[in-house]
């Protein structure tokens, strides 16, 4: 799928393989950039994930330690309210 993080363009993918990462981030200034994030992720490991690529794409200067702790927290507390994967969340 495609969506716009402050007025850029980004495309989302979920990818077989990752390597060790579960998720990746093209720096915001890339031509058909992307983010990437590993499909066999499931729940609150995913929704995780998510926030976090979303945050790099959003302040690609924010520090990595804060990325980590505020996606873990994010995705607490939107799993406490119910969000949950949708089929439209398949690999693409
Ligand atoms: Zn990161």
């Amino acid at each position: 799928m495609q969506f716009t993080v402050l007025g850029k363009r980004w495309r989302l993918r979920f990818v077989p393989n990752l390597g060790s990462n579960r998720g990746d981030c093209d720096p915001p200034d890339r031509q058909g950039k992307e983010i990437r994030v590993a499909a066999g992720l499931r729940g609150e490991e995913r929704l995780e994930v998510l926030i976090h690529e979303l945050v790099h794409a959003a302040g690609w200067h924010i520090d990595e330690g804060f990325v980590e702790r505020f996606a873990v927290d994010a995705a607490r507390v939107l799993w406490r309210l119910g969000y949950r994967d949708s089929n439209t969340g398949s690999p693409s």
